[in-house]
């Protein structure tokens, strides 16, 4: 990795994220030269607030097996609380304190993240397990990145910490995966490196046993492993990660975000390595 690649950081939202300890690491590699781009989720404060505000969080998942967060209006609201205001501002603030100077966007500004909102989800609800339509769920994926705006930002030494909604090509709000968005601007940027951070070590052979870490995994090996060995939210991580490899990013590791120095450990190889094959 020369001194001016670019590596985007994707910090999830799951409990047990020490973010003081991520932004601390991202100051200090920053003082160094390395140049980084943050992603972030936020699904366990929203899940708190959303219920704090009585509007408890409602999952569904795909008949593929995929698991995402029922987004109608008011849990958009709740997410934008939550993803734009508490968390992105706190990662600012965090940063700004140890002299990064960091921005915080959501995929809105700027027409940052773009990309189409999805109609109608399939989903299984019911203990039967039933297939159902559903049309008030303001969710979709990331197509295209405002890189051009990504571009002056990092040229003039700005930090971006980037967070959904998204926008839909028609402009409203939509929710989106902050792994496959992080992968997507990755690739948008012709990152190096993208970094996974999550409140696991990486990916496990026997979830939730940590001690058996899978240390590496070709690209060409990440669908059958992932049949195997990954369950729930993790199906997204490897997918976003096989999208990452795909458009050109030459390294995805998955690595640990709930200790001292996430980003340096994982850096350092810590984590489950994806390793791109055109590397
Ligand atoms: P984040 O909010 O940090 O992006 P997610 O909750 O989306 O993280 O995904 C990480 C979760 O994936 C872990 O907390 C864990 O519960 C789950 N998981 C499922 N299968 C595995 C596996 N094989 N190895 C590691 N984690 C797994």
């Amino acid at each position: 990795m020369n001194g001016n690649s670019l590596v985007v950081v994707k910090v999830g939202g799951g409990e047990g994220i020490d973010l003081e300890a991520v932004c601390a690491d991202v100051a200090a590699w920053v003082t160094k030269g390395r140049r980084f781009l943050l992603v972030h989720g936020g699904s366990h404060a929203t899940n708190e607030a959303a219920t704090a505000l009585g509007h408890p969080p409602r999952f569904i998942t795909s008949p593929s097996g995929f698991t995402s967060r029922l987004t109608d209006r008011r849990t958009l609201e709740i997410m934008e609380m939550v993803y734009c205001g508490q968390i992105n501002k706190g990662i600012v603030e965090r940063l700004q304190g140890a002299g990064v100077n960091a921005i915080g966007l959501c995929g809105l500004d700027g027409g940052l993240w773009r990309g189409p909102r999805k109609q109608t989800v399939r989903a299984l609800v019911g203990e039967n397990g039933r297939s159902r339509l559903i049309r008030d769920n303001l969710t979709g994926k990331v197509e295209a990145v405002n890189i051009s705006l990504l571009h002056s930002l990092l040229d003039n030494g700005y930090l971006p910490v980037l967070t959904a909604p998204a926008l839909s090509y028609r402009g409203e709000a939509i929710n989106v995966d902050g792994d496959r968005a992080a992968a997507a601007t990755a690739v948008a940027l012709a990152a190096t490196h993208l970094l996974i951070l999550s409140n696991v070590p990486g990916l496990l052979r026997h979830f939730p046993d940590e001690t058996s870490l899978i240390p590496a995994v070709a690209a060409h090996e990440l669908e059958t492993v992932g049949q195997r060995y990954a369950q729930g939210r993790m199906h997204i991580k490897l997918l976003a990660a096989r999208e990452a490899l795909a458009g050109g990013v030459g390294q995805v590791t998955l690595g640990d975000a709930r200790s001292r120095q996430p980003l340096t450990r994982t850096l350092a190889g810590q984590g489950t390595v994806i390793q791109g094959e055109r590397v």
